[in-house]
């Protein structure tokens, strides 16, 4: 039984992820923090039946309740911390908080440090198949769009994109970049525009677009519920105990 603490347990991703862990055989939910609903009852809050955890506030809970996983849905602010926390106190953690920077020390740590910026299986494919479209076809943009509650822009989803076709592309490619009203042809990174568009009813969405000669190729994927990450964190979650210092991206895991 690998026993899991979740940070963020009640935010929109954490509570699918405590629910998930909650229903695995192989796993047992034994901690969660959330501030706004700290000395709950997970059962109530969560609607997981059975379990004897209390939300609790502060990461001592994880120390009392001997976490071995930690998983991370918080914030940009916050994540850094706590993966600081989890490599100082011996616990493993999956990150799956986007928006901030990752920490090259964190390659060094002695515990499993696995970083998605997006857990849908399908999104990995995604990046899998554009980085080989980018070995012919290197004229491409990426289209990212989401919920109007994403605190960050671009995506880490289309800044990972980006990072890998760039690197696997021949050649750059940028194209025109005339515009007469100002950032309508997308910001850039690594070269490659990135059109990140934001509104409510969508959930998470990237489009890869390659042109070629008399051709295009869109490489598209679309988590439609939230839902759609846990299968990604589950699969940390077994992997990372077995993986110590920093893994970034669920490729990774899912192999060749
Ligand atoms: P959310 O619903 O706002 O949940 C975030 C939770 O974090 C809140 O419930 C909040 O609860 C808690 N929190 C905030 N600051 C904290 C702190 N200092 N310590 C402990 N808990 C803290 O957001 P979400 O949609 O679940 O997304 C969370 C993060 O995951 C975002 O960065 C988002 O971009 C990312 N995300 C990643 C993926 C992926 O596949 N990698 C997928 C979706 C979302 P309290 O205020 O009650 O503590």
């Amino acid at each position: 039984m690998i026993r899991v603490g979740v940070l963020g347990a009640t935010g929109k991703v954490g509570s699918e992820v405590c629910r998930a862990v909650h229903a695995d055989p192989a796993m047992e939910l034994v901690a969660g923090i959330s501030r706004s609903k700290a000395g709950e009852k997970a059962a109530d809050a969560l609607g997981v039946e059975g379990s004897g955890v209390v939300l609790a506030e502060t990461l001592d809970s994880f120390l009392d309740a001997s976490v071995e996983v930690a998983v991370d849905f918080t914030t940009a602010a916050f994540a850094p911390e706590h993966v600081e926390w989890a490599i100082e106190h011996g616990t493993h953690i999956v990150v799956g908080t986007t928006g901030f920077e990752v920490d090259d020390a964190w390659r060094h740590a002695d515990v499993g440090v696995f970083i998605a910026p997006n857990f849908a299986i399908g999104a990995a494919l995604m990046q899998r198949f554009a980085r080989e479209a980018a070995r012919y076809l290197p004229a491409v943009e990426i289209v990212e769009l989401h919920h109007d509650g994403k605190a960050d822009a671009p995506s880490g989803t289309a800044s990972a994109t980006a990072d890998a076709v760039a690197a696997t592309r021949p050649e750059a490619w940028s194209g025109p970049s005339s515009e007469s009203v100002t950032g309508v042809r997308g910001g850039e990174r690594a070269g490659i525009r990135i059109h990140s568009i934001r509104l409510p009813g969508l959930v998470a969405h990237q489009e890869v677009i390659f042109g070629g000669q008399g051709q295009t190729l869109s490489i598209r994927h679309d988590s439609t519920d939230r839902t759609s990450f846990v299968p990604g964190v589950m699969m940390a979650i077994r992997w990372v105990p077995n993986h110590p210092g920093l893994t970034v991206g669920l490729e990774a895991i899912l192999g060749d």
